[in-house]
């Protein structure tokens, strides 16, 4: 068996000492003579194993008492209409900020229940940073402020945390969540899909002050209510069991691996390593402005994009697999989330030299 150096965005590279401890109990879980994936969802193992998840998940990430950690289906994307569903509470209008893909998809699908203002947009700079605040025309009638932390495709992070004033400000999370500490209780909502930095796909792990459950628009599917799920600690109907255990397992390892803080610690030198790679040469670029430059999602182009195709192929015998951007953007992307090895970064950084020296 040889194991790659994974890029993908997502579903991407998980620790290898989760996919062990998998291995070890995909036929018999403790004892039990069963897979996580047979066992009822309502009995005493899985059961156990899911309160074990939650219960880490908010060591991890400090989550108080009046939040409540929801485990759901529908990807991400069924939260870009859960959202406006649960939190429009009355109100019509709600805050967006736009800074590249994910934003926008999350705009347009809030359009199809209220009117969303877009508060600050980059796209006029192609998406390559973040409005400083002073610029925002935040809507006094808004219920809410939404806005994506770590845009995926474009690489653009946030370099500050958004003021909301009184209203929830909700963040989309998915391709940054547990990549470094955050305080939880600047949130109303946080959601993020777990295929990046938490376990496999199908698994979608909401964040959300309790007081902010309840007053959902009429005629929505119970499905997308919130409180329907919180009231039945996400059992309302069968939950996604094995990807909620692999999360479980995942949440183990950060917390063995030295918690958040670690991880940002190794994430911003591993990405360091990167940046400083495409910074040091003429032959590769990255277009974003430095302070919004994500740590889990480097887009990098080639100074000839005609050498794209050689540069995957070189990279894919080499083991370095999945660096093709977004077919949105083209060029490189390499995704590397909590469980990307510092070894995979040196090994990129020490090809990327080579393949300059040979063809810049
Ligand atoms: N938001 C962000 C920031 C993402 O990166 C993605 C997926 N790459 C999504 C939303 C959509 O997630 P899903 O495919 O889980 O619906």
């Amino acid at each position: 068996m040889s194991r790659v150096f994974n890029f993908s965005a997502g579903p991407a590279v998980l620790p290898e000492a989760v996919l062990e401890r998998a291995r070890e109990e995909l036929m018999d879980w403790q004892g039990t003579g069963m897979s996580v994936m047979e066992m009822s969802h309502r009995g005493k193992a899985f059961m156990s194993i899911a309160a074990r998840a939650e219960a880490d998940l908010r060591e991890l990430m400090a989550i108080p008492d009046d939040y409540s950690v929801l485990f759901l289906q529908g990807g991400a994307s069924s939260q870009f209409a859960m959202v406006p569903i649960n939190l429009l509470r009355g109100k019509n209008k709600a805050d967006y900020i736009n800074t590249g893909a994910w934003s926008k998809k999350a705009i347009a699908e809030a359009r199809r229940y209220c009117t969303v203002n877009v508060a600050a947009s980059d796209e006029s700079n192609n998406f390559t940073g973040v409005p400083a605040q002073s610029e925002w025309q935040l809507d006094k009638d808004a219920a809410y402020l939404h806005y994506t932390p770590n845009e995926t495709i474009g690489g653009v992070e946030f370099p500050f945390l958004p003021q909301a004033g009184d209203v929830p400000l909700v963040a989309d999370m998915s391709s940054s969540i547990l990549s470094r500490p955050i305080d939880v209780t600047n949130y109303g909502v946080i959601y993020a899909g777990a295929q990046k930095n938490i376990g496999p796909a199908g698994l979608t792990v909401v964040i959300i002050r309790k007081d902010l459950m309840g007053q959902t628009l009429e005629g929505m599917p119970s499905m997308f209510d919130y409180a329907i799920h919180d009231k039945n600690d996400s059992m309302y109907n069968t939950p996604p069991t094995y990807g909620w255990y692999l999360a479980g397992l995942v949440f183990d390892w950060l917390k063995q691996n030295g918690g958040l803080q670690a991880m940002a610690d190794i994430n911003a030198r591993k990405a360091g390593k990167l940046y400083a790679a495409i910074d040091g040469s003429e032959f590769y670029a990255n277009p974003v402005v430095p302070e919004c430059r994500s740590i889990m999602n480097v887009p990098f182009t080639l100074a000839n994009p005609e050498l794209d195709k050689p540069f995957l192929e070189e990279a894919e015998k080499l083991g370095l697999t999945t660096l093709k951007g977004h077919r949105s953007v083209g060029g490189m992307r390499a995704s590397i989330y909590n469980a990307m090895p510092e070894e995979g970064i040196d090994a990129l950084v020490a090809f990327m030299a080579d393949f300059e020296k040979r063809n810049g």
